[in-house]
């Protein structure tokens, strides 16, 4: 039994998009898509993976664009952390300000929840609520892969910024604790850019002022 998995850029900002599948039942899930659903969805078919559920870090516009025709195409539902609701919402005030179009979203299905799985096949991804750059802020983890990923609280050189649509700094500040306390082995993917690990993290504690 093996948790399969590919990472890949979606959409105008670049997000850092996954796909984790069960190899025995070819069940996935899918994190982030930032756009580009044709192309997501040849991924898809292209692996034969059955989309079972589309969870989001954050709900934030660059990582949720592509959520309304992947979900029309696959029927999979859509979880996000209950306290991101009213971004999600405000969907259409996050695109005029960042002068982007505004996309069909559906309604969500799930809220995610610290210490319950999101479950596909014979596979799981464990949910971390790490608020801060957003109030429902989540992070994923795979434990057999030792791979965690922190969406937008933590990059490579930068914590994520708090500066936006309710971000909290003290929030913030806990959710780097948590992130430091990963052991090194384990690979961090931020929500765009090159991954890191829980070693770097005392020097990306700067916020970051760019990106979104
Ligand atoms: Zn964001």
């Amino acid at each position: 039994m093996a948790l399969e998995h590919l990472i890949f850029p979606s959409g105008e900002l670049g997000a850092n998009t996954a796909l984790f599948w069960c190899d025995r039942t070819r069940e996935g899930v899918l994190v982030d898509p930032g756009g580009e659903p044709d192309e997501i969805f040849d991924l898809l078919l292209s692996n034969g993976v059955s989309l079972v559920t589309i969870v989001l870090t954050h709900a934030h516009i660059d990582n949720i664009a592509a959520v309304g025709r992947l979900r029309e195409d696959t029927s999979c539902g859509v979880a996000l952390h209950r306290e991101d609701w009213p971004l999600w919402e405000a969907i259409e005030e996050q695109c005029r300000e960042l002068r982007m179009p505004v996309p069909d979203l559906p309604e969500i299905d799930e809220a995610l929840c610290e210490g319950v799985p999101v479950l596909f096949g014979r596979e799981r991804l464990d949910v971390m609520h790490l608020p801060g750059h957003s109030p429902g802020h989540c992070g994923f983890l795979a434990d057999e892969l030792s791979l965690c990923l922190v969406g937008d609280a933590c990059f490579s050189s930068a914590a994520g910024r708090c500066d936006l649509w309710r971000g909290d700094e003290t929030r913030q500040e806990k959710t780097l604790d948590r992130i430091q306390r990963f052991p090194a082995h384990w690979t961090l993917l931020p929500g765009h850019g090159p991954s890191f690990s829980s070693a770097d993290v005392p020097r990306s504690r700067r916020l970051r002022s760019t990106n979104f």
